[in-house]
């Protein structure tokens, strides 16, 4: 398992958010909260890759799992 430390915050504690992945989804919140949400890598590939550019929309990513997450 991969994990990595966010610069996004926890709304509800104001910890630091992490992004935690296992070999099928991702899963992003807060360790002290113990919230998380998950996406499934295939769907994130999916809608964030542009494959014609090349490039991987990370902060899309990140952006649509915060939303989830506060939401
Ligand atoms: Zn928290």
């Amino acid at each position: 398992m991969e994990e990595v430390v966010l610069t996004y915050r926890c709304p509800f504690c104001g910890g630091a958010l992490e992004l935690v992945e296992d070999e099928s989804s991702v899963w992003f919140g807060c360790r002290r909260c113990m919230r998380y949400v998950k996406r499934e890598k295939r769907q994130i590939v999916k809608r964030y890759v542009d494959y014609r550019g090349r490039r991987f929309n990370w902060s899309g990513v990140m952006a649509e799992l915060y939303h989830l997450y506060i939401s």
